[in-house]
């Protein structure tokens, strides 16, 4: 069985595969595992995650793959969401004791970065999504931008919380984002269950999750090969035939899962397969957006919190990555910008900290130094401790095809796992998952492409994972809707 690519997807398929009984052989062009969401060492020797990725509570497939992978130890949970505004106020975001969907609501009720009116319309939208068990009517064809305006939503509400949570979670702008994707995101991470929205940020550099992967394959006969690029996909009479490596061998396979990105697979298949007719001809249409993670090293302390999400910003979070890394638990709630506490210090050394900005357009024509100084204007108004502080070094990470773009309809351009071509499937975070590009997204994919395999092959097993619980009014919500959706 080959497995073609060592991202997420593609890993998710090989364990998955694995697990049952298949010998796998995992081929990867690049000299390491994790695809997007990896690490690599820079030459000063500083280990990078490509860019800072995080999870949340949602996440059911993800953390059944770190679990599979023996690496659910490495991901640590937060019970409390941490912002900061443009005059370094902090702000903190919780579950209470209220049942699903009230229970963030007390602690929003405090979320003094909105005034009254912004909060009586947040909270409106919030009971439409959470009222219709997560699917409200009439969002065909809409982006989340006009289905804000619809609900009467205040600027200050769009800019200071939609705005703030979503284009991070999808990697989109609100009027290029699918409503259905931006709804989704608050009725599985707020609304259904409570924990849905804990943030789940690794512990380690990101390609030491994958460690336990490669055993899992190994250790059933399979093999996991690095720097090793397909070029080429052969198909004969309708069926998968044999992978032509770059060097001009073939291995040939009884049945073959291609998780590459999308953009890679129009070098690997029959260019007919994209063209009009073809069964992947929506993968055309498909549009990317770009993140950029900016990485800073400074000579102190400079920052108390795990991390922050910034109101009014370019910045959209930072990442203290010392402290993540440290293993400390998180300090108290803190409520202004503090002047952080030395002794306390998890690495009196320094600090390094992460910046991310998602669907970054407006920085890609940018040097890395305009970036750079953007960055630590912002910085020094969030976290003042920056101003005194030495940068020993920056390093800023362009990603221009992060992830596929959610712009409105994207599901109708995005393949199923299973081809009308035999023994050929596919997985990647842009297969129909239902999902947004993410690590959730992209070991669904994985998952599917194994179970639709297993089936192929007279084995059918499930894979997938179910999503958390719907629980409270949220439960008794969704259930109501039910009958309407038949
Ligand atoms: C900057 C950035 C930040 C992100 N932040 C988050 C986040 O915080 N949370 C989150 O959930 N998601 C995040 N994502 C999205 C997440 O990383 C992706 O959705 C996910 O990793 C995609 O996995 P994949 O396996 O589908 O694709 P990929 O990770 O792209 O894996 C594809 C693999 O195929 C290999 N390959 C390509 N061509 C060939 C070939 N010809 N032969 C052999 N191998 C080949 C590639 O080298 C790669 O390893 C982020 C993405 C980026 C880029």
């Amino acid at each position: 069985m080959l497995v073609i690519g060592g991202g997420l997807a593609g890993l998710a398929s090989a364990v998955a595969l694995a697990e049952a009984g298949w010998k796998v052989q995992l081929l990867e062009k690049r000299p390491h595992l994790g695809g997007r969401a990896t690490s690599y060492t820079l030459p000063d020797g500083n280990e990078v995650d490509n860019c800072q990725h995080v999870t949340l509570g949602c996440c059911t497939n993800l953390a059944d793959f770190y679990h599979r992978a023996g690496a659910a130890d490495k991901v640590r949970f937060y019970d409390e969401l941490y912002f900061a505004d443009r005059a370094g106020r902090r702000y903190a975001i919780k579950a209470g004791a209220l049942p699903p969907p009230l229970h963030m609501a007390p602690s929003f009720a405090f979320f003094s970065a909105l005034r009254f009116a912004d909060k009586r319309g947040v909270a409106k939208a919030m009971l439409a999504i959470a009222r219709a068990g997560g699917k409200p009517p009439d969002i065909e064809k809409l982006s989340m931008l006009d289905w804000l305006r619809r609900l009467r939503q205040t600027p200050a509400a769009i800019n200071r919380f939609w705005r703030v949570v979503l284009t991070s979670a999808l990697d989109e702008e609100l009027d290029r984002t699918d409503a259905r994707y931006g709804i989704d995101v608050f009725w599985k991470a707020f609304l259904a269950n409570r924990e849905g929205y804990r943030v789940g940020i690794p512990s380690v550099p990101l390609a030491e999750l994958y460690e336990g992967c490669r055993e899992a394959v190994t250790s059933r006969g399979g093999e996991v090969k690095l720097r090793c690029g397909v070029r080429e996909v052969r198909l004969r009479d309708g069926a998968f035939s044999c992978a032509l490596f770059e060097d001009g061998t073939e291995v040939a396979a009884d049945a073959c899962v291609v998780a590459v990105p999308h953009m890679a697979l129009m070098e690997l298949l029959p260019k007919e397969m994209f063209e009009a007719e073809g069964p992947l001809a929506g993968l055309q249409s498909l549009r990317t957006s770009p993140i950029t993670g900016v990485h800073f090293w400074f000579d102190r302390k400079v920052m108390n919190e795990p991390f922050l999400a910034l109101i009014d910003h370019t910045t959209q979070w930072i990442f203290n990555k010392t402290f993540l890394y440290s293993g400390s638990r998180a300090p108290q709630p803190v409520h202004k910008a503090e002047e952080p506490d030395e002794s306390k210090a998890a690495a009196p050394a320094g600090q390094y900290l992460q910046l991310v900005i998602s669907a970054s357009y407006d920085l890609v024509a940018k040097s890395r130094q305009e970036i750079v100084d953007l960055c630590r204007a912002e910085l020094a108004e969030i976290l003042p401790a920056t101003k005194g502080a030495q940068l020993l070094k920056a390093t800023v990470i362009k990603e221009i095809n992060a992830t596929f773009s959610p712009q409105p309809e994207v599901d109708s351009f995005r393949p199923k796992q299973k081809l009308d071509v035999r023994k050929l499937f596919l997985a990647g975070d842009w297969t129909q998952t239902g999902w947004p590009a993410t690590m959730e997204g992209a070991v669904r994919s994985g998952y599917l492409a194994a179970e639709a395999l297993l089936a192929d092959r007279g084995q059918p097993r499930k894979v997938l994972q179910p999503d958390l619980p719907y629980e409270g009014f949220s439960k008794r919500w969704a259930e109501k809707q039910k009958p309407r959706a038949r």
